[in-house]
């Protein structure tokens, strides 16, 4: 490092390029050694310091990452972000001032990891820069915005405020104190149910086991209809849902560096959903922190057990008889196509279970989408909290559907598909935006109950 200059830089093995970033002179530059002023013990950040070594700077990543495609800026890349963290792990650089605004922009889509020949766990390295930013300096109106959207009662209340509220948008003074930019994002507004027709249950498979439904917390509010075409899906393979009282998974305080929140929550539903019976989610963000518990809560209480025995909708349809079951559905003369949500893709690994239950649907035309596995922008909170960057995406990403020609995209998450939706209302809803769930289920009972 340069200290008059402020210039930090390395050399891009890939292409021998030499690659600078430019930190403001204040840079505070202290002896290369493990902080421990922060709740987030020397140990985790020995812990993050060791992922970082994995990366080789060899750049592979770059293309695949979001906000390094739309700013061309290497600092905005995964490669420029794990440089970063190291080197304010080894006290060169300023956590708050040097690294936040670099890993506030950052998605979290994980499409890097996907793209990484090395391994690297970025997920991981940012959820523990994350976790030290915020104990090191919490943020109250992004902690707030977190509590409000994951607790069912919350929301509800916002919900009735918002309709006395003028125009669509949230407000801009509330958008001004979380982002300090114009808001983008229009206010919540729960799915309509529309009355599905009655299941005949003697033409129906027997009962042959029980599985709990996450229902979430902004999920069970707002997309109550994905949750009971997932009920549906799940009687027609033979397996009913059994209810518990059951809270919030803890995944969005964990992608938002809040992981003790998402400990005690998690505990919670280990303790609800304590029957050694599969646990099925529909919510991408929420099936792949709860796939991660076992690191996350540190194996307390089984939780090992329970990551293993938690499956996405779609992957557990897919292994148990859907695509038999599609045959004989009536179908849909529609075109549809495929959005990945990144913690489906990226986080869980699941693409083709998804498309393939999709394409099994009689008479649909299938179309392929171009960037499907690169993130909406929607991204959690990311929408409320970085507005400009997500609409940026979400317009490219509209545009790659638009190019398809489907009348209907299908995503596994509700902030993808809540943001989408926007999207496609704002361009005069000539597309439609469906949950996987949702399409799967009209392939038996028609698309009406689905469209409004
Ligand atoms: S994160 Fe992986 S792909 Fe990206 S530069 Fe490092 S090693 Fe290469
Ligand atoms: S998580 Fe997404 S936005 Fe963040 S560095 Fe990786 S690819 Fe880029």
């Amino acid at each position: 490092m340069d200290r008059r200059s402020g210039v930090i830089g390395y050399v891009d093995d890939r292409t021998g390029e030499r690659l600078n970033f430019t930190l403001p002179l204040s840079t505070r530059i202290g002896p290369v050694m493990v902080e421990t002023v922060s709740r987030v013990s020397a140990q985790n950040m020995n812990d993050i310091l060791e992922l970082t070594t994995h990366c080789i700077r060899c750049g592979f990543c770059l293309e695949s990452c979001p906000t390094f495609v739309t700013t061309a800026n290497e600092i905005e890349s995964p490669r420029g972000r794990i440089y970063l963290v190291r080197s304010a792990v080894e006290g060169l650089l300023d956590w708050q001032k040097d690294v936040r605004p670099h890993i506030e922009l950052c998605l979290g889509c994980r499409a890097c990891e996907t793209a990484c020949p090395s391994g690297v766990e970025y997920g991981r390295i940012l959820e523990g820069a994350k976790e030290k930013l915020e104990q090191d300096r919490p943020q109250f109106s992004k902690l707030a915005l977190l509590n409000a959207t994951t607790r069912p009662s919350t929301l509800k209340a916002q919900l009735a405020m918002g309709k006395l509220l003028p125009g669509k948008r949230i407000p801009t003074p509330i958008s001004m104190l979380l982002s300090k930019q114009k808001p983008e994002v229009d206010q919540p507004t729960p799915q309509k149910l529309s009355p599905l027709p009655p299941l005949i249950h003697s033409q129906l498979k027997p009962v042959q086991g029980q599985v709990y439904l996450l229902e979430g917390c902004a999920m069970r509010v707002l997309f109550p209809r994905v949750h009971e075409a997932t009920r549906r899906l799940l009687r027609r393979i033979g397996y009913e849902v059994l209810e518990t009282a059951q809270g919030c998974c803890g995944a969005m305080h964990a992608h938002n560096g809040y992981i003790d929140t998402t400990k005690s929550v998690g505990r919670e539903l280990l303790i609800a959903m304590s029957r050694e019976i599969p646990v099925i989610v529909n919510s991408a963000g929420c099936g792949s922190t709860m796939k991660d518990y076992g690191n996350i809560l540190e194996d307390t209480a089984g939780a090992t057990k329970f990551a293993k025995r938690t499956f996405d909708a779609s992957e557990f349809l897919f292994a148990n008889g859907l695509m038999e079951e599609l045959a004989s559905a009536s179908g849909l003369p529609v075109t549809a196509t495929y959005h990945d949500a990144c913690h489906l893709a990226h986080g869980q690994k699941i693409t083709s279970q998804p498309r393939e239950l999709i394409q099994a649907i009689p008479r649909l035309t299938y179309v392929p989408l171009q960037e499907a596995d690169m993130c909406c922008g929607s991204a959690g909170v990311y929408n409320v909290l970085q507005p400009k960057m997500a609409r940026s995406l979400v317009e490219r990403k509209y545009a790659n559907i638009e190019e398809t020609g489907a009348r209907i995209v299908a995503t596994g998450n509700p902030g993808c598909h809540a943001w989408i939706a926007q999207a496609a209302q704002e361009h005069g809803k000539k597309i439609s935006v469906l949950h996987t769930m949702e399409l799967l289920e009209a392939a038996f009972c028609g698309l009406e109950p689905f469209m409004n």
